[in-house]
């Protein structure tokens, strides 16, 4: 699986709170990725991105 985040982050935190190992805020606040195939994070990155409010966490599997 690949993980990215789409245009239009509002910086909410959220998937940095539910998998901080793949996401992380940046100096910008938004959110980045940290681990672009994050296969051992599978759960935790899908729960990210059904919890983001805007919906730009995009997974490809
Ligand atoms: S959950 Fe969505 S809006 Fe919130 S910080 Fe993450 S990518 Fe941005």
């Amino acid at each position: 699986m690949k993980v990215k985040i789409n245009e239009g982050c509002i910086g909410c935190g959220m998937c940095v709170a539910i998998c901080p190992t793949v996401f992380k805020m940046s100096d910008e606040g938004i959110a980045i990725v940290t681990v672009e195939n994050p296969t051992n994070f599978e759960i935790e990155t899908n729960e990210a991105k059904n919890s983001c409010p805007v919906q730009v966490i995009e997974v490809i599997e």
